[in-house]
């Protein structure tokens, strides 16, 4: 199994054209299960359609962010304050 972390972001005013995806416009940090039959078809690159508390993945920026330890937590520890409650629990009753 492994989680992946997606930004839900605050929807922005971006000039046609194209824009800088701007930091500080985060709204929430949900998780994702990433399905293991397709990482080891070695595609694992491939978003997940669904947040573990059902929301569209699809419309979230993906986190880089990798837990280092299996006790670390899955999301970054400096955006704590923006964890999805029911990722978070449907993560720590799996
Ligand atoms: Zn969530």
């Amino acid at each position: 199994m492994s989680i992946v972390v997606l930004m839900e972001t605050e929807p922005l005013e971006v000039p046609s054209g194209g824009g800088n995806w701007a930091p500080g416009g985060i709204r929430a940090l949900h998780a994702a299960r990433t399905d293991p039959s397709v990482i080891e078809d070695s595609v694992p690159e491939d978003p997940p359609e669904r947040t573990l508390c059902g929301a569209d993945a699809r419309a979230m920026e993906r986190h880089g962010y990798q837990p280092e330890q299996p006790s670390a937590t899955w999301y970054p520890q400096n955006l704590e304050g923006w964890v999805c409650a029911r990722c978070d629990a449907a993560l720590r009753n799996s």
